[in-house]
């Protein structure tokens, strides 16, 4: 179960593992599994909006911490279902509160296909949420929303006297993807751009648009030497488990490479046999809860093509 650990403190390192407060005015609200980020201040600032079915769950969490006060931006790492799913019911809740994103979410959440599918997502994840036994809205409909404030690279929206959120491009895991961090603590919110940590301490390269990309961000993002770091599932790691976490990253992506080039090569780029393969050495084994079987093997079959599309580009 999520949470069973709780807080791993051994030696001024912490793992956490569960919702609540983090450090300073930062808290994890919502289920550790599918979490909203929340920054209070003079201007509070949520980071993502999960599942649509928990809306209701995160805004409960968010109003017990900020009471009658409002969120002032919500900023959105990506336009994965997971991570955009409540934001019409933010906006609902609070209409002033600013949409911030990429260029690129922007128009995927315009495309009537592309909500569609994070409304399908959405309405299948109330399988995910039983198992973790959390009361979410079933039936809840994902609607789309606009996008009040695009961003980009460099970028710093200014939320208190002396602190922003800076804007890092952090594409591979996505073509939209961003990356957040609150200068003044030094949280950096990278939702998968740095891989998708399981309950083993596997990290999952999540590669699902470009493998170079993919290592060029995780590579940037473990630069910035982050005091806090959101991988955006699961697990909130600070101090030094939150580099060390970005070296494991790193290395974890490399061997994903080297793995898929072995099996591609040993099964003669057979990607239904490779992805037997990758799934039997990292899926099977993770004892949960886990990403649905379909819509795992669906993001597999994306990472091992991105890998293939690298490595034929170093092989010729
Ligand atoms: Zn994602």
């Amino acid at each position: 179960m999520y949470g069973s650990g709780g807080l791993n403190n051994c030696g001024g390192r912490v793992i956490f593992s569960q919702t609540g407060k983090i450090y300073d005015d930062f808290f994890v609200v919502g289920h550790p599994a599918v979490p909203v980020y929340l920054l209070d201040g003079p201007q509070p600032v949520i980071f993502d909006a999960g599942f649509t079915l928990l809306g209701e769950l995160y805004t409960t969490e968010i109003e017990k911490i900020l009471g009658s006060r409002a969120p002032a931006f919500c900023f959105l790492t990506h336009a994965h279902f997971d991570h955009c799913g409540a934001v019409a019911a933010f906006k609902r809740r609070y209409p002033r509160m600013e949409v911030v994103a990429s260029r690129k979410a922007g128009e995927i959440l315009k495309r009537p296909s592309a909500v569609e599918r994070i409304r399908y997502l959405n309405l299948a994840a109330e399988v995910l949420v039983a198992q973790i036994g959390v009361n979410g809205t079933p039936g809840a409909h994902f609607e789309p929303f606009d996008i009040d404030r695009y961003v980009q690279e460099g970028d710093r929206v200014e939320i208190a006297t002396g602190c922003c959120v800076e804007v890092i491009a952090s594409p591979g895991h996505t073509w939209d993807c961003l990356s957040y961090r609150i200068s003044d603590k030094n949280i950096l919110l990278s939702s998968e751009a740095a891989g998708q940590p399981d309950q083993t301490g596997y990290i999952v390269t999540d590669c699902l648009a470009d493998y170079d990309c993919y290592l060029a961000s995780l590579q940037q993002l473990k630069a910035l030497t982050p005091d806090v770091l959101c991988p955006g599932h699961i697990f909130v790691y600070s101090a030094e488990d939150a580099s060390a976490y970005l070296e494991r990253a790193q290395a974890a992506c490399i061997d994903f490479f080297n793995l898929v080039s072995a099996c591609a090569r040993e099964e003669n780029e057979d990607v239904d046999r490779i992805k037997q393969r990758i799934r039997a050495h990292e899926y099977d084994v993770n004892p949960g809860p886990k990403q649905p079987e379909p819509a795992y093997l669906i993001n597999l079959e994306a990472r091992i093509k991105a890998v293939l599309k690298a490595d034929s580009m170093t092989t010729g």
